[in-house]
């Protein structure tokens, strides 16, 4: 007897989708192929906005921790390409119409409690390298082209207001050369 103890009541914990189709049969007559989301109650919707405060409650809670542990939540996600060597670059979008139309949607994508917020910036952190301060490529956090232009806004946006701090290179002025002789 086991009872399943629901870590926090209003999120349910992201599972990571994937759209693989079967063709299993059952009772031996052989079922069309039904997409895996729709066999495990998978929604892909994605029409809701989740509130700023929703993600930031997810990003502190033990759902989010035992999904992504102490890494960035980018670190698990690993791009799918035809071939041996990538695309230059990542897709354009994961979600058209609404609904998630790829297998494997991006990190941000794929988990719709995280939100690309200025004030989000346990989230825009870890997209910011420790070494340069400079935001980090698609190329490495494999983020469709729609969600890193909306990451490079969110992270302007939280340079301007001061949610995130950067430094700036230390410059030594003259005073001198800004008065009249
Ligand atoms: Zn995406």
């Amino acid at each position: 007897m086991f009872a399943i103890k629901c870590l926090l009541p209003n999120i349910t914990k992201p599972i990571a989708i994937k759209t693989i189709t079967t063709t299993a049969t059952l009772n031996g007559s052989l079922k069309p192929p039904q997409k895996l989301t729709t066999l495990l109650g998978i929604s892909t919707d994605r029409t809701q906005t989740i509130p700023l405060e929703t993600s930031l409650k997810y990003l502190k809670s033990k759902a989010y921790k035992q999904t992504y542990g102490e890494d960035p939540v980018w670190v698990p996600y690993r791009r799918n390409h035809k071939g041996a060597i990538p695309p230059r670059k990542t897709r354009k979008t994961c979600i058209r119409g609404g609904h998630i139309s790829t297998g494997n949607p991006c990190p941000i994508c794929r988990d719709e409690y995280l939100v690309l917020h200025e004030n989000n910036t346990a989230l825009l952190n870890q997209f910011i390298s420790p070494q340069t301060g400079a935001i980090l490529s698609y190329k490495q956090t494999g983020l469709c082209q729609k969600k890193h232009q909306e990451l490079q806004v969110a992270i302007a946006k939280a340079r301007d207001i001061g949610t995130i701090t950067f430094d700036v290179p230390f410059r030594k002025y003259n005073y001198a050369d800004y008065y009249k002789e």
